[in-house]
């Protein structure tokens, strides 16, 4: 038994360990995850990692003795298939069941897979932990076309990786632009340009029919249209699945995650969730219940719950900020932008370095920054404010955004 048990060893699980010990937590504690890796940094996945410029030591998010240094178990290698709430137990994939004072529970998502015909013939991969990216690396010596299924973050970052390496790519997004989930068109646009520059076959507002085999191989991605694009490889950023089972099966409250209040506690007791897989009141989107897949997210409520178990709560109220790199861009956002009704440019795209505001009602809720560091420092107390300001001034990049500031 463990008086924390911690389930996933991602980064908000890992966090939460750390945190626990930091702010003095002298109980036992475990982390139970399914990768057989200690904790590491998921983001370089699709870039630094994937582009073989960081080794899988340089993205651990501790060094390995740190973690028993710290007292802290790390149960490696184990899945848990189910979770006792009244008992205080889970059980592992093996049958070794384990008791439990609290659990935090941290399992993030499993990669969403396609589901047509030929989605699992050898050469076609998902991009959510190492044995994914490690396999695609392998592959890679014979591959000369990819298609990348999927127009979000980690699909743009893939291609552009790839793209590095000199291989020929294609994208295809079922919307008519890129990254139409999580941004404006602006920001679309420039990367859909930036991408088609370095000879990125964009096809928008395209369904993928099925993949085609050859020797058990992927071959060809047909598409809806009945056009067949030839390739070796394929790769789906396609989202998430949060990875909730055991808890539903539990009895935990959930849709589409865990759904947790604003201190990260689900509806069973002694049980928190955060990360990916919670379903939590976001004061920046206005209250509503959303999941954030972001580091910043999994970090933030990790705080939330050390917080908790450490007797001084304090509810979930971390300023949303993510991060994407592709080619020599630098994005950094921040706030919440879905359902803004009013997007503002601040600079030329042509120069490759601007931001874009967000606002909704009259007030700023996100900013978008391309190679716009200042931007995104200085627009914090912005979205933090919910501030309203002076829309020209707004607009003309040569007005630093703290003088904006009310
Ligand atoms: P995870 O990090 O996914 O950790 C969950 C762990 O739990 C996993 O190891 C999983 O295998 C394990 N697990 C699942 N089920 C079980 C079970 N039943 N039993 C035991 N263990 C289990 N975010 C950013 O902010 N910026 C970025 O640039 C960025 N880039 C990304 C690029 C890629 C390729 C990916 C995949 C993600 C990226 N993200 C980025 C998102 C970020 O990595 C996630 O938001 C973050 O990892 C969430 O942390 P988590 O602990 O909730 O989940």
């Amino acid at each position: 038994r463990y008086d924390v048990l911690i389930a996933g060893g991602g980064h908000a699980g890992a966090q939460a360990a750390l945190l626990l010990r930091q702010r003095g937590f002298a109980g036992t504690i475990a982390i139970v995850g399914d990768e057989i890796d200690p904790p590491y940094e998921r983001p370089p996945l699709s870039k630094d990692y994937l582009a073989g410029d960081k080794s899988f030591d340089r993205i651990l998010i501790r060094p390995v003795p740190f973690w028993s240094d710290r007292d802290i178990d790390l149960r490696l290698g184990c899945r848990i298939t189910a979770v006792d709430a009244d008992q205080r137990t889970v059980t592992l994939q093996d049958g070794n069941v384990i008791g439990y004072g609290t659990l935090i529970w941290a399992t993030g998502g499993a990669a969403r897979r396609l589901t047509c015909a030929g989605h699992d013939l050898k050469g076609v991969h998902a991009v959510r932990n190492r044995a994914d990216v490690d396999r695609m690396v392998a592959e890679l010596p014979g591959v000369t076309r990819v298609a990348v299924i999927g127009g979000g973050y980690i699909g743009l970052e893939a291609a552009a990786v790839l793209t590095k390496f000199g291989k020929q790519v294609v994208l295809l997004e079922t919307q008519d632009r890129v990254l139409a989930r999580v941004a404006g068109e602006a920001l679309s646009r420039f990367y859909e340009a930036e991408h088609r520059a370095r000879g990125v076959g964009i096809r928008l507002s395209t369904t993928v029919a099925c993949i085609d085999g050859r020797d058990g191989a992927a071959s060809a991605v047909r598409l809806a249209s009945g056009e067949t694009l030839p390739c070796d490889m394929v790769i789906a950023g396609i989202g998430i699945v949060p990875a909730i089972d055991p808890l539903v099966a539990a009895g935990a409250a959930a849709d589409n995650g865990v759904i947790v209040d604003a201190h990260c506690r689900t509806s069973l007791p002694g049980v928190y969730a955060i990360g990916d897989c919670a379903a939590h009141p976001n004061p920046y989107a206005d209250g509503a219940t959303i999941r954030l897949e972001s580091v910043q997210n999994a970090n933030d409520q990790a705080t939330v719950v050390a917080r908790d178990i450490t007797g001084a709560p304090a509810p979930y109220d971390a300023v949303p900020w993510f991060w994407s790199n592709q080619y020599d861009l630098k994005l950094q956002t921040v706030g919440l932008s879905a359902g803004f009704d009013r997007a503002i440019l601040r600079g030329d795209p042509a120069t490759r370095s601007f931001s874009v505001a967000y606002l909704r009602d009259g007030r700023i809720v996100a900013f978008d920054c391309v190679n716009a560091v200042k931007d995104y420092v200085q627009g914090r107390a912005l979205v933090q404010g919910r501030a309203t300001v002076d829309l020209d001034r707004l607009a003309d990049p040569a007005v630093p955004l703290k003088m904006l500031a009310a």
